[in-house]
């Protein structure tokens, strides 16, 4: 019987950014296809509403600097988003060329603008004097390095606290390195905290530091420490299933000691899951299958996802219930599961899997993931914030239901997908809206 084996060096190659940057040819040629469309479809489509025409015209213009500065001017994480948006359902999919030809290719050009602000150190700067209002920001993820750094950029003196040793939240430690490699998301903080943001990594709210503490110290404090871990199946032998996001980080921060079967089990369906299976695909498993409890019209992860993962060769296994690890010497060597058939509606809106009785069967596998979501965030409870579904419930501010606190990010989204680019927006709109309070008799700031 053999063991998931460690992935060498080389193969950590395999998991090197996907998409090349674009050539400056191509570059040019691809900005020279957008029609600079009045009122910009693409424009909407986006939840930062970047100016797309403006910043794709001043590319065509070789004003690279500008076309940065454009982007930065709504979503200061340009260079994160460019490369983990899904643009097809975003941006993309809202281009008017889509219809007869291929739309224009926006991330890409995105990133164009983006690398080059990086090499160029071409950056915001803050442009307004000292506030004198405080902020502290709970997670560098997403969310809350946008918040962070667009308070800044308002005068405000803003400290972030993070408990993980690097910054970026998902972006460092969960986005796959095929979509954003790790350096990407650091080089971002760094340039947040250009704008005179602090950083504090390795202090955690609730444990080092707490609310109360907080509140002595700063003028308001923000909430954007994103969700918790996988949650549990409640199978038997699920000590020995690996978790998806534990895989994932792995697969980023050190490859070399990622442990990847020869024949791998995923269960989930969600675009998590298909990047759990495209990571031991790549490191070398002779075979990959996904298990899903529904079919393929009920799950989560995106159309292209789904046909991305299939050209990969990864294997999928609907109406297909999880029931027990088969364990030998510790060490899985199948997994038992049960068919299933869809039943009601239930709670989620989606057919309710029911299971037959008796219908047992095993698929053999040497290593199982589970990449079935994120524990709602248990920040929440402990400060006794009033919850939608589990997640922090805010208003229209982002105010909490505690006064002064305020919350953004993947720890609200209560409805609707979580997604980097909302995190972003969602920071943008909480720095306004706090800076609004702060200036109650100043004229109200206008965000789009
Ligand atoms: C595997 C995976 C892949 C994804 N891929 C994509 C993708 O390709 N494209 C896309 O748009 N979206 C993707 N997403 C979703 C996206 O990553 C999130 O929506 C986004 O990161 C949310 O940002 P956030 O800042 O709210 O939370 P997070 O990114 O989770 O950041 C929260 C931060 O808070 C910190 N924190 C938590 N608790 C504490 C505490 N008590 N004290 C101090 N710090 C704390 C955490 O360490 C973390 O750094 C993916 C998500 C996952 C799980
Ligand atoms: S931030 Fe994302 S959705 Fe918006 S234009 Fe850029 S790639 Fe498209």
């Amino acid at each position: 019987m053999e063991s998931a084996s460690s992935v060498s060096k080389e193969s950590g190659q395999a998991l090197a950014e996907q998409l090349p940057p674009l050539t400056a040819n191509a570059t040019a040629v691809e900005a020279d296809r957008c029609l600079y469309c009045y009122d910009a479809p693409c424009t909407h489509a986006c939840p930062t509403h970047i100016d797309i025409p403006r910043f794709i015209k001043k590319i065509a213009s070789q004003n690279l600097r500008g076309s940065a500065e454009t982007i930065f001017a709504s979503n200061l994480l340009g260079a994160t988003c460019a490369r983990v948006c899904p643009v097809q359902e975003l941006c993309e999919g809202a281009c008017v060329l889509g219809g007869d030809h291929k739309p224009i290719s926006i991330g890409r050009l995105q990133r164009y603008a983006m690398d080059y602000a990086r090499e160029h150190q071409s950056y915001p700067m803050v442009m307004v004097p000292p506030t004198g209002k405080s902020i502290a920001v709970v997670g560098a993820g997403p969310a809350g390095l946008s918040c962070a750094g667009e308070l800044a950029k308002l005068g405000h003196a803003v400290t972030v606290i993070e408990k993980r040793s690097m910054p970026g939240g998902l972006s460092t430690y969960g986005i796959i390195a095929l979509r954003e490699p790790v350096d990407v998301a650091i080089e971002e903080a760094r340039m947040i905290e250009g704008l005179g943001v602090e950083i504090k990594t390795g202090l955690e709210f609730g444990k080092d530091v707490t609310l109360a503490e907080l509140q002595t110290k700063f003028d308001a404090v923000v909430i954007s420490a994103g969700l918790g871990r996988t949650p549990a199946l409640g199978i038997a032998g699920e000590e020995a299933i690996v978790d998806g996001l534990e895989f994932i980080e792995a697969s980023k921060t050190g490859a070399e000691n990622l442990k990847v079967g020869r024949n791998v089990i995923v269960i989930g369906a969600g675009n998590t899951a298909v990047d759990c299976a495209t990571i031991a695909m790549r490191l070398g498993a002779d075979r990959v299958t996904m298990v899903y409890r529904r079919t393929d019209r009920e799950m989560s992860c995106y159309e292209h996802e789904y046909d991305f993962a299939r050209k990969e060769g990864i294997e999928f296994r609907f109406l297909t219930q999880p029931a027990r690890v088969i364990l030998d010497g510790g060490i899985p060597v199948g997994l038992e599961c049960l068919r299933v058939e869809l039943g009601a509606p239930d709670a989620s809106g989606r057919p309710a899997p029911v299971t037959v009785n008796g219908s047992e069967f095993v698929i053999a596998a040497d290593q199982i993931v589970k990449a079935i979501g994120q524990e709602k965030p248990s920040l929440a409870k402990m400060l006794g914030l009033a919850t939608m579904k589990g997640f922090i419930a805010v208003d229209g501010s982002f105010q909490t239901s505690l006064a002064g606190v305020y919350a953004i990010g993947d720890c609200v989204r209560a409805t609707g997908a979580a997604s980097t680019v909302m995190a972003v927006q969602d920071g943008k709109l909480a720095a306004a809206a706090i800076h609004q309070q702060f200036a109650q008799s100043a004229a109200p700031v206008e965000v789009n």
